[in-house]
């Protein structure tokens, strides 16, 4: 059985960078930067500036009574010089004028109609340098993750009004299986309802795909390798559901020896039963376990980091938390490592990880409930209670 990290590693190997495009910067919120380093196209502030409503001046004139000689407002451009002796109103943001050091805030000065009293002030005092916080040609790097407000905020300062983003991942989706029914519509004999489909959607969205195609097959050889090829011709990634164990109603092994090249492992985790990985027309194949929760576990594990190394992001982007499991032992084959449904939340204080139901890969229900995955690791028969392992989280802390 391989390890999660070799499968992982194995899969990784077919990555391709997506392409980019240029974005207006209100389109890029959630987006993936092509590039993570930004060189400022100037200064940044542009100018050095007031920080404070209040009065310029010559910090060596302080303290003392000054002559008021003008105003200067934000985004004013005909500035009045500072001469010794003299002060300019000035407004916050507004350009330090020629001749002036420092600002003295409203609150701490004594108008009196053509004079000002100041009291004593350092040099540079309220004033925002020019390029205090970038400076022209200065490369600042963005997180590698996708663009949030304060990175859009960043680049729209340093003078960028668009940025070159990477095309989402297209991701098709294929659920095969002869009891497969559309969700929402009635059941027939025999028949569940395809909760993978739209499970699987709704993951390739979060991990930063775009869903091109989705396809419900039966047990059919013949179908299942025609809604492959249909399916790796207008996407960049194939993720297909069911039918990959080695019953004589599972298909896709052969379909992708036929259609393309197969990798076919056994991972060492739990849930998820075999894996079958392969290339079909150059664009990966993912075939993963058909029970709802085996299926998103492997998601999670081998599709998400394969998405977003398309897009350039390293990892899985999810965070680990080492937290103390509580409640009944959950027993689990010691040769894999399992991925148990739990809630993290705060418990006298520390991190405590409790089972949120049933442990069965068929138990959706547990896993919508769980805002992380208890990692137990291979060599051991079951959590304890009292132990510490590694939670993933795959949703919010409470
Ligand atoms: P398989 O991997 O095809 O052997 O399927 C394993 C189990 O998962 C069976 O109980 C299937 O009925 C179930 N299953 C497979 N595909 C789906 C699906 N798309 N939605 C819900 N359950 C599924
Ligand atoms: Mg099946």
């Amino acid at each position: 059985m391989l390890s999660v990290e070799e499968a992982r590693y194995r899969i990784l190997a077919h990555a391709v960078l997506t392409p980019s495009e240029l974005l207006p910067l209100d389109r890029c919120a959630g987006r993936v930067p092509a590039v993570f380093g930004l060189t400022a196209v100037f200064d940044v502030p542009p100018f050095a500036n007031s920080a404070m409503d209040g009065f310029a001046l010559r910090a060596a004139d302080a303290p003392g009574v000054l002559r008021l000689v003008g105003e200067v407002a934000a985004g004013a451009a005909d500035l009045p010089r500072v001469e010794a002796g003299t002060t300019v109103r000035i407004l916050t943001g507004a350009p330090i004028p020629p001749g002036a050091d420092a600002v003295v805030p409203l609150e701490l000065v004594d108008e009196r109609g053509e004079t000002v009293q100041v009291p004593g002030v350092e040099r540079a005092a309220n004033v925002r340098a020019a390029g205090y916080d970038t400076r022209a040609g200065e490369r600042v790097e963005l997180p590698t993750a996708p663009l949030g407000a304060a990175s859009i905020g960043v680049a729209a300062s340093m003078g960028y009004g668009s940025l070159e983003i990477r095309r989402r991942p297209k991701v098709a989706i294929l659920s095969t299986g002869d009891e497969l029914a559309a969700p929402g519509v009635p059941l027939g004999p025999g028949q569940i309802p395809d909760a993978n489909t739209p499970l699987l959607a709704a993951a390739v969205v979060e991990a930063g795909g775009e869903v091109v195609g989705q396809a419900r097959v039966g047990d059919d050889a013949a179908a299942i390798e025609r809604a492959v090829e249909e399916a790796t011709a207008g996407a960049d990634l194939l993720v297909v559901s069911g039918g990959v164990s080695v019953g004589r109603y599972d298909h896709v092994r052969g379909v992708l020896e036929r259609a393309g090249t197969l990798d076919f492992w056994r991972i060492a985790i739990q849930p998820g039963k075999p894996l079958a990985f392969g290339m079909v027309a150059g664009r990966p194949v993912l075939g993963l376990p058909g029970n709802p929760v085996s299926a998103l576990v492997t998601f999670e594990l081998f599709a998400r980091p394969l998405i977003r190394a398309m897009l350039g992001m390293p990892g899985d982007g999810r965070q680990r938390l080492p937290v103390r499991f509580a409640g009944e032992p959950l027993r689990k084959d010691p040769a894999r490592r399992a991925y148990l449904r739990v809630v993290v939340a705060v418990e006298d204080g520390s991190w405590v990880a409790r089972a949120t139901g049933g442990q069965s890969s068929s138990q959706l229900r547990p896993l919508a409930a769980a805002n992380a995955l208890l990692i137990v690791p291979e060599g051991e028969a079951a959590a304890v209670a009292g132990a510490t392992y590694d939670a993933l989280l795959i949703g919010d802390l409470p």
